[in-house]
């Protein structure tokens, strides 16, 4: 296969840079560049957006996104080890790649970007979850993002596309399905990552939907869905008591049966609910 870009591949990159794998930071590294490009590929058309990408590492992904004409990346890592490998892939694209060191959880992108942007990442599988929490509630909808590109542990992936009715639908479900499209647009084994983890990966390709799917206030729905979920063995006429004043009577106006556990509920069901309760 053709190489996709001039630069040295990343085994000699880790080589060169002395760049272990640390487990404290999530250290998972995808050295296969045709599958970086395939990941950089899905996240969409990347010419006229400016990328976001955190963990970069060695610089796998960033390469991918960069050999698919993203227009600009800003790279956000943690690791100050990887950024001489990071400063060599800037110097092969001048003027399109900025590298901040730090912490994603603190380092607020914004000012570094122009619209439209959209965000890639193969993080470590807590920050991705809180990183993708606060991107899914943002103060305003739309957000600042246009779509997100993230590799998770296969089991999130599965809980963030779950449909009601099983195991993994809940909380992060409602939360992305709400005001996203969300759907695994690839599956990787623990061999494609160098040191494999123990578990399957997935990317989970998300668009924001210019407009929430049902209407409802976020914090309202935020609110009857982590009451109905945190006992999500009740059903929800006990396990959503607190919201006080008569529950019964609130969920059948939302056309939900007061005996019914919330892994069955639709998403509809659910922002109906929230605008009942948002009424008091
Ligand atoms: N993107 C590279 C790849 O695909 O090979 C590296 C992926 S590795 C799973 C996760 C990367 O995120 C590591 O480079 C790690 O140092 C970095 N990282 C971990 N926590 C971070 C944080 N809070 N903010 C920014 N980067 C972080």
């Amino acid at each position: 296969m053709m190489p996709i870009d001039p630069l040295p591949p990343l085994r000699e990159v880790i080589a060169n840079h002395g760049l272990s794998a640390r487990k404290s930071l999530g250290q998972n590294f995808l050295l296969d560049l045709n599958l970086t490009a395939k990941i950089a590929r899905s996240a969409g058309e990347l010419s006229d957006c400016d990328v976001l990408e955190i963990g970069p590492g060695p610089g796998g992904l960033t390469r991918g996104l960069l050999a698919e004409g993203a227009r600009r990346v800003l790279a956000i890592e943690k690791d100050a080890r990887c950024l001489p490998a990071l400063e060599e892939i800037a110097a092969a694209y001048p003027g399109q790649l900025e590298i901040i060191n730090g912490d994603a959880l603190e380092v607020d992108p914004l000012t570094h970007l122009t619209p439209p942007i959209r965000i890639a990442a193969n993080l470590p599988y807590n920050v991705g979850t809180e990183l993708l929490v606060r991107w899914l509630t943002p103060p305003r909808w739309p957000p600042f993002w246009q779509s997100l590109t993230l590799m998770f542990q296969r089991e999130v992936a599965e809980r963030i596309v779950a449909q009601p009715g099983g195991k993994t639908y809940g909380r992060l479900a409602i939360l992305a399905q709400w005001r996203c499209d969300a759907r695994i647009v690839m599956s990787l084994p623990p061999q494609a990552f160098t040191p494999p983890p123990k578990v399957s990966s997935a990317v989970v390709h998300l668009t924001a939907l210019p407009e929430p799917r049902f209407p409802a206030d976020p914090k309202v729905l935020e609110r009857v869905v982590a009451m109905g979920f945190n006992q999500r063995r009740k059903m929800l006429r006990a396990s959503l008591k607190g919201l006080g004043g008569d529950v019964e009577e609130k969920l059948r106006a939302a056309g939900i049966d007061p005996t019914a556990r919330a892994e069955t509920v639709s998403l509809e069901q659910f922002c109906a609910l929230a605008r009942i309760v948002a009424e008091g």
